[in-house]
């Protein structure tokens, strides 16, 4: 036993605890891959909606360029205004105006995106003179100009302004085209082009896209400004069913069961290892105790009765009680020798599943008489008391193997004996039911702790006590016993107090013939 302490020591130094502390930096490693695969997710996404805002802002410079692009005539000429407008759509058109400076005077147009003249709300009107009062000016103070670029003007953010200053050959302004943008309109465009781009990008992904003036922090969304045009304005994205944090926790999640799981097993594999390495060392151990044992059961009556047959045959016993006595002390001891050699042989045959019973119908009152009877010849004189009580009901014949049966009570008697202390004064009662027949046999022992009252059943297991240790046994007496009565289709019960006594029962069922036949076949199970 101290060899497998030992063993289990070296098992839990050298696997247990490098497996326990990679199962520890497992989990640490794991918890840092959450995070940086929620930062991971985090950037990801930031880097999609870097890509769509500028593909949003690049989509509207595009459409305002083409549609803010004329010539110093077309300006002045309704019919080519109106066809170029129409052919140059910008995403959240309202109104598109052309200005044309004439001296002091300024001309206004202003067009429907389909290139109709249109007559404008008046904060429209408002708005557009705001943002174009700079270039009036630049005109009338004929200043020349860099070659012109796009302008937005958002002071009014319900009317925000693209425009374009037109230049004469002298690159002095001489008007200003431009397009008023309706802010619900060009919403929707934008997400239009915003989730076009995400779809066509990262295909297969589920994301959602917005464009607004804010966003709720728990919505999860990652954001920017819009560069260009409504530049006080956001886009979002997030993936449609979870934010970066709760994709990392589910994964984190994933990861460690899986770990957890592989540990689990592992130790488990090792538990059963190590339980099953401590059954076989257990096992050895009481083999080896038995083989001890069974020797000295054999040496001991041996030598008595080779001392008695010297005496006998060197005429040293003449007196004749003396003679019979010897006798029946031999006759004693070589029938406990042959108890103990049918128990080794049965225990044998159980054990390579050849044992086979033989049924027969049997007054089982009768028979356990005469069991009791046999056993108490040797013992007459020994002070062991046996009282027989038969039923006092009439008992169904049962359908037996009387050998083994026989055996098996006398084991029981046996012990019975060899466990009452001084005196053994033993009850052997059979009681019947309407299913069953049970035979006790009772004592006023040592009795058996409760933690030992089902091991005793196991093959070689002697319980640990010092009154059990000076009392010869093998070991085996209990095991086959509890063969031999389930081969009958039965079950043995103890019921024991230390220092009180014990009393064990055989409960044979009440056979029909069917049920002979049916048990008779059970004889060759497995004997554990
Ligand atoms: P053994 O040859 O040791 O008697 P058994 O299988 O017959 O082997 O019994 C197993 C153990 O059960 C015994 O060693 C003893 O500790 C305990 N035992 C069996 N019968 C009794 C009893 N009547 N009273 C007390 N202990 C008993």
């Amino acid at each position: 036993m101290n060899r497998l302490r030992r063993s289990i020591l070296w098992l839990v130094l050298l696997v247990v605890v490098p497996l326990g502390a990679l199962t520890v930096m497992q989990y640490r490693f794991l918890r840092s891959l959450q995070s940086t695969t929620a930062q991971a997710e985090r950037n990801w996404l930031r880097n999609s909606l870097e890509e769509v805002t500028h593909e949003i802002e690049s989509n509207y410079r595009t459409a305002s360029e083409r549609a803010l692009t004329i010539s110093a005539d077309s300006l002045m000429n309704v019919d080519a205004l109106t066809e170029h407008i129409r052919n140059s759509p910008v995403p959240g058109a309202r109104t598109f105006f052309a200005i044309h400076y004439d001296e002091s005077r300024a001309e206004w147009g202003f067009f429907a995106p389909d290139g109709m003249e249109k007559t404008p709300s008046s904060e429209q009107v408002e708005a557009v003179k705001l943002a174009t009062v700079s270039w009036h000016v630049a005109h009338t103070m004929q200043r020349i100009l860099a070659q012109p670029s796009l302008h937005v003007d958002e002071r009014d953010p319900e009317n925000r302004i693209i425009m374009r200053p037109i230049l004469d050959d002298g690159l002095r302004v001489i008007g200003v085209v431009g397009v008023v943008l309706d802010e619900d309109m060009a919403r929707e465009a934008m997400v239009r082009i915003g989730a076009a781009t995400l779809r066509r990008r990262y295909h297969g992904n589920d994301m959602l896209f917005r464009i607004g003036r804010q966003f709720a922090a728990d919505h999860g969304f990652i954001t920017q400004p819009l560069g260009f045009v409504f530049t006080n304005w956001r886009a979002g994205v997030r993936d449609n069913s979870a934010t970066p944090e709760q994709i990392a926790e589910t994964n984190f999640h994933a990861n460690i069961l899986w770990t957890g799981g592989v540990s689990l097993m592992l130790f488990g594999a090792i538990a059963l290892a190590v339980q099953s390495v401590a059954r076989q060392m257990k096992l050895s151990q009481m083999k080896s105790d038995f083989v001890s044992n069974v020797s000295h059961e054999l040496r001991t009556p041996l030598a008595s009765i080779r001392v008695f047959g010297e005496y006998m045959r060197l005429g040293r016993v003449t007196k004749q009680e003396k003679i019979v006595e010897y006798g029946e002390y031999i006759e004693a001891e070589s029938r406990r020798l042959t108890q103990l050699i049918n128990n080794i042989l049965d225990f044998s045959r159980i054990e390579s599943s050849e044992k086979t019973y033989k049924f027969c119908e049997t007054d089982i009152v009768d028979f356990v008489g005469q069991i009791v009877a046999g056993f108490l010849v040797p013992l007459r004189d020994s002070g062991v008391s046996i009282s027989f009580h038969p039923p006092l009901a009439p008992v169904p014949p049962l359908s037996i193997d009387r050998d083994a049966i026989g055996q098996a009570l006398v084991n029981l008697l046996d012990n019975a004996v060899k466990y009452s202390r001084e005196r053994a004064d033993i009850e052997v009662s059979i009681e019947p039911s309407s299913f069953d027949v049970s035979i006790a046999v009772r004592d006023h022992g040592i009795g058996i702790p409760a933690a030992e009252q089902k091991k005793i059943f196991e093959k070689f297991y002697r319980t640990g006590s010092t009154l059990v240790h000076d009392v010869r046994g093998s070991g085996l007496g209990l095991s086959i016993v509890t063969h031999v009565v389930e081969a009958h289709g039965g079950r043995v019960e103890v019921t024991s107090q230390p220092g009180e006594g014990s009393t064990f029962t055989i409960v044979l069922p009440v056979a029909t013939a069917s049920h002979a036949a049916e048990i008779g076949g059970a004889t060759q199970r497995e004997f554990a």
